[in-house]
């Protein structure tokens, strides 16, 4: 099987982050892979949301909005406050980047603070789901940084960076980091999350007018871990040095 692009089964779209995109967030990262592009703000407040002080619950808290701006579509999408509702898609996306990354954020060390996490998506080309997941995890390392630097917090409240990756299967063949094009011919439709030291956050699978058998959903999972790798390595070349952000990461397939 050919993919679309030319692209081996296993190999995850060339990926760049471009950091301070939003100057007034605490950390910002406009992430592409490939043609997808989607711009992860994260923004800091003091305080808490009146549940967890009802509750008593200590710590800080995390949230995570997402949504596609009308012109990152082929069509036009209009924006959710025009049609007075949040779609259920951007529900359901919103949700799953808010659980990924309080995943790996240590809340108590944040201390009683908000972090915002806002996820726009530029332009949509299939995976934005889990291009926000990648591109706002860098944002949140960043943004942590920054509260260190201050002194506002005495250690990193991060226990390790997160991405995630979409596979599936076309004609019979598992693949990772479907495009649009690619997404509309898929049988299964898969997402992965998973941490820097390769334990799964999340896992989001389903046949789509089909099913999948337990061989083809190890393959995608292997993929995804393994697209996801690559991932995480490319966020910490951009933490180690902010300079290699725009430059595009592809990793070069093990089998073409
Ligand atoms: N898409 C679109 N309009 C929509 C929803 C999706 O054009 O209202 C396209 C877009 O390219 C998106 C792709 O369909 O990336 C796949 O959408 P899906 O719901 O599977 O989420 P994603 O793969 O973006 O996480």
């Amino acid at each position: 099987m050919t993919r679309l692009e030319g692209r081996a089964p296993d190999q995850v779209r060339p990926v760049s982050f471009q950091l301070g995109i939003a100057p007034h967030a605490n950390g910002s990262v406009l992430i592409a892979m490939g043609d997808t592009r989607v711009i992860c703000g994260v923004m800091i407040e003091e305080g808490v949301p009146r549940w967890m002080k009802e509750q008593g619950v200590g710590g800080g808290w995390l949230t995570a909005e997402y949504s596609m701006l009308p012109y990152s579509t082929q069509t036009r999408k209009p924006r959710d406050i025009t049609k007075g509702k949040l779609d259920g898609r951007s529900s359901e996306i919103q949700r799953l980047i808010g659980r990924s990354l309080r995943a790996v954020v240590d809340l108590e060390k944040l201390g009683p603070r908000t972090m915002w996490v806002d996820c726009d998506v530029l332009q949509a080309d299939g995976g934005t789901r889990t291009a926000a997941i990648t591109g706002a995890s860098l944002a949140v390392a960043i943004a942590c940084d920054k509260l260190v630097a201050e002194k506002k917090i005495s250690s990193l409240p991060i226990r390790n960076l997160v991405a995630a990756v979409s596979a599936g299967v076309i004609d019979g063949v598992s693949v990772v980091d479907l495009n649009y094009e690619e997404d509309k011919a898929v049988t299964v439709d898969f997402n992965v999350v998973a941490t820097e030291q390769g334990e799964l956050v999340e896992l989001q699978g389903s046949g789509e007018e089909a099913t999948f058998s337990q061989d083809q959903l190890e393959e995608m999972l292997a993929l995804g871990r393994q697209g996801i790798a690559e991932l995480i390595s490319a966020q910490r070349a951009v933490l180690t040095d902010p300079g290699t952000g725009s430059k595009q990461f592809a990793a070069p397939p093990s089998v073409r």
